[in-house]
């Protein structure tokens, strides 16, 4: 299929407009350039049975794309493979890397980095950098994230990037809610804040606290954090259950799943974070789980069995992220691109993470029993996964600001 010229049309049920219809997805190079009820003539067609559906492809605002240094872990093409077999076709990476993304020489290095590896469009956050620094940085990045190490700096250091787009890993400790208290009280003036991974029901409420008092705040929630209490993982190593933020107790799930259903939690992202088999499984585990392979899958599967609300399970995976990005993305929409999942709403599957396209082969949604895997993926008109097949020649990926 050539880059140029390229136009085919989907014709099946899709998610669109918040329904499910039978529709025809016309893709004329990267864009849709139509959605009928009408089928095309004379052009390419894929065509899907009632056992598929089409959807928008999700956007990950968090994942550890490791490399240099971890690159055993994770690097920049493993991960956005696992995207885009897990159905995502755009994703943003953290800046935690080894060394950790601080300086515009490194965040150089990174996008370059990207621009040679990735097969997903991508941003990237960098840690705080010199404030001398600050105004070449904003060209390449999508926005500075505060790791526990950095919350320290934020009293001096906020007033600086007050205009930016920030992301906050709020944690003291093994506590998260004083952490989040800390960050709410020192970002007043703040435009765009965004926490990372909420897992407590306490600091939801604190954050919904601060919504009705007029600000505006993005929450993201993990798989992990809305399905995974500690007691379901008590009994495997202590590799299962490390993460950070600690997972938490039932009634901190149902506050997430609560949350997810009635808007108050704007993003599901991954916080994909990629180690080998055996660190997991050694005395000493780093925290973390690759998730980009299954949790669209997994959404989807409980969506299903009735524990979301599917509209609002799709915000959170892709158009809410997709306007917060500024893309247009997201969604099934004429002159947006064509980024579009086709997914298996029948047949299910056993999470074996030892078939993860991941080069960390690990979970502890093992063994779960899923439906909704994807089995085509494409950007922007490009067919780059189909049933455990990679397309990647010819391809660029792009940066966010190259989306506009
Ligand atoms: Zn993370």
């Amino acid at each position: 299929m050539s880059k140029v010229n390229n136009e085919f049309q989907l014709i099946g049920r899709a998610f669109i407009e918040n329904t499910i219809i039978d529709c025809s997805i016309l893709i004329e190079g990267e864009k849709i350039k139509k959605v009928s009820k009408l089928e095309q003539t004379n052009v390419k067609t894929i065509r899907f049975s009632d056992q598929f559906l089409i959807i928008p492809s999700a956007i990950d605002l968090h994942v550890h794309f490791r490399d240099w240094g971890q690159s055993h872990k994770e690097n920049i093409k493993s991960a956005s493979m696992a995207a885009l077999a897990g159905g995502v076709t755009t994703a943003l990476d953290m800046p935690n890397t080894i060394p950790p993304i601080n300086s515009l020489e490194l965040i150089k290095k990174r996008i370059e980095d990207f621009k040679n590896k990735s097969l997903i469009d991508y941003g990237i956050h960098s840690k705080p950098v010199k404030v001398e620094e600050l105004r070449e940085a904003r060209k390449y990045i999508f926005g500075f994230k505060f790791y526990e190490e950095d919350l320290s700096i934020i009293p001096e250091y906020i007033s600086n990037v007050k205009h930016d787009r920030l992301v906050f890993h709020a944690q003291f400790g093994q506590d998260e809610q004083s952490a989040v208290k800390f960050v709410l009280d020192h970002t007043f003036n703040c435009e765009n804040i965004r926490f990372a991974h909420i897992s407590r029901k306490a600091s939801l409420d604190l954050i919904n606290s601060s919504r009705l008092e007029g600000r505006k705040i993005f929450v993201e929630a993990t798989p992990h954090h809305v399905f995974l209490s500690m007691k379901d993982l008590e009994r495997k190593p202590t590799g299962y259950s490390t993460v950070r933020p600690p997972l938490a107790e039932r009634e901190d799930n149902i506050a997430l799943i609560e949350a997810i259903n009635t808007g108050k939690v704007d993003f599901i992202a991954t916080d994909h974070a990629p180690h080998s088999f055996e660190e997991k499984l050694s005395e000493n585990p780093p925290p973390g789980y690759p998730s980009l392979e299954i949790y669209v899958s997994l959404f989807l599967t409980f969506s299903k069995r009735g524990l979301f609300n599917l509209v609002k399970v799709m915000e959170c995976l892709c158009s809410n992220p997709a306007r917060y990005l500024g893309i247009r993305k997201g969604e099934i929409r004429e002159d947006y691109y064509a980024d579009l999942t086709v997914v298996d709403v029948r047949s299910s599957y056993i999470v074996d993470s030892s078939k993860f396209v991941s080069l960390s082969k690990f979970s502890p949604f093992e063994g779960w029993e899923l439906s909704f895997k994807p089995v085509m993926t494409i950007l922007r008109g490009n067919v780059m996964y189909l049933n455990g097949d990679f397309q990647d020649k010819n391809h660029k990926p792009k940066q966010i600001a190259e989306l506009g």
